[in-house]
């Protein structure tokens, strides 16, 4: 079958997955270009913000990628105030994003929890509750995600990771911290409990293969989440992948199969959320661009106060780390229009296929 063909068929097989996921030259073009038509057919050229505010970086885990696992004791170890938290969602309103996306590293005692409840609560106080909340703040119970949807939460996202359980436990610890199928049960929660619920995977990790990265597509397709959020995997010196990266494709390589898993899911899943991760940026400065370009819909421009960013690093050389955010806005503006597209500015931006779902 042609690529032609394969672009053109309504549901796609891991085959005709891989065969896009694998395309060079022209038909590799042919995939962008129907992957950018079928988003701007479907969602317009429109871009949604959501301002990233990284609460903590103190984490009870260890995955095995990430740079601020509990057992890198070379972090320093902080959590914003409340206050700090406040300001960066007015800043967002303030700057028309619409939308802010609370991460952490992970913790699930009663003291985070309530936290959290508190400060979901609290920016929904914000011009009563014009800003849409996104939370990205790992494994939870399935009450306290029904508690922080209550709180006004409303988009959640939970990458997977590794939708190959063999892989997932090789890329982290094999225990009870680490377990997979908890993995799983809590994407059905946030589901079940009604988030926006958004899941992802690197791409270019170590022992990942074209198979793998066609069944995370796949995953997202069968679990039909609203949101998904896919980047290049990057090297930390201070994490035990480290070691394998001189095995990894090299950071081009990583760069256009994220683009092609990004076009690929466009055509699969033609109207959920698509972010256009920070870690492309960093491999390629016009990576976020690029992104969109092949299909993606969403940026989280970073919100955290500049302090508290270098102990954010869960992969080196994040991008953006030294940007004030309003160098960040203008540079946003600019660089969409460029490329033809535009922020949707003050608007919460759900993802489509949420949306015509709950109709
Ligand atoms: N603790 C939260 C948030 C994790 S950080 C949670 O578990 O959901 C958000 C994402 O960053 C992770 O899901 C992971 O996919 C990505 N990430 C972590 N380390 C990375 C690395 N070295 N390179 C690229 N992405 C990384």
């Amino acid at each position: 079958m042609s690529i032609l063909e394969i672009l053109n068929k309504q549901a796609l097989s891991k085959e005709e997955i891989k065969r896009l996921l694998a395309a060079e030259g022209d038909d590799k073009k042919l995939l962008f270009d129907k992957a950018l038509q079928t988003k701007l057919a479907h969602l317009d050229n429109h871009v949604h913000l959501r301002g990233l505010i990284e609460y903590s970086n103190i984490c009870t885990k260890s995955c095995l990628y990430c740079g601020v696992r509990s057992k890198n004791l070379k972090v320093s170890r902080y959590h914003l105030s409340d206050e700090e938290v406040i300001e960066c969602a007015k800043l967002a309103h303030k700057l028309g994003y619409g939308s802010v996306a609370l991460q952490s590293g992970e913790r699930s005692d009663k003291a985070f929890t309530e936290k959290i409840t508190h400060l979901v609560k609290e920016i929904k106080k914000i011009d009563n509750g014009s800003l849409g909340i996104t939370l990205s703040l790992g494994e939870q119970s399935e009450e306290v995600y029904r508690e922080w949807f209550e709180a006004g939460a409303h988009r959640y996202l939970l990458r997977i990771e590794a939708s190959n359980e063999e892989l997932y436990y090789k890329i982290h610890p094999r225990d009870e911290k680490h377990d997979f199928k908890k993995r799983l049960d809590c994407i059905d929660s946030l589901l079940k409990v009604g988030f926006q619920t958004g899941s992802g995977v690197m791409i270019g990790l170590p022992f990942q293969t074209l198979d793998d990265l066609a069944s995370d597509l796949l995953f997202f397709k069968q679990k039909d989440v609203a949101m998904v959020g896919m980047g290049p995997f990057i090297p930390h010196p201070d994490t035990p992948l480290w070691q394998y990266k001189d095995q990894i494709p090299s950071a081009a390589e990583r760069m256009d199969l994220t683009l092609k898993m990004i076009a690929t899911l466009r055509l699969m899943m033609p109207e959920i959320n698509m972010v256009a991760a920070t870690a492309t940026q960093t491999l390629d400065p016009q990576g976020r661009e690029k992104a969109i370009l092949a299909g993606a819909n969403v940026m989280m421009p970073n919100l955290t106060p500049n302090a508290f960013r270098e102990n954010y690093l869960i992969y080196p050389d994040k991008a953006n780390v030294k940007d004030k955010p309003s160098q960040t806005q203008s540079k946003i503006d600019e660089s969409l229009a460029a490329i033809g597209h535009k922020v949707l500015y003050n608007a919460w931006g759900d993802s489509m296929a949420f949306t015509k779902k709950q109709k």
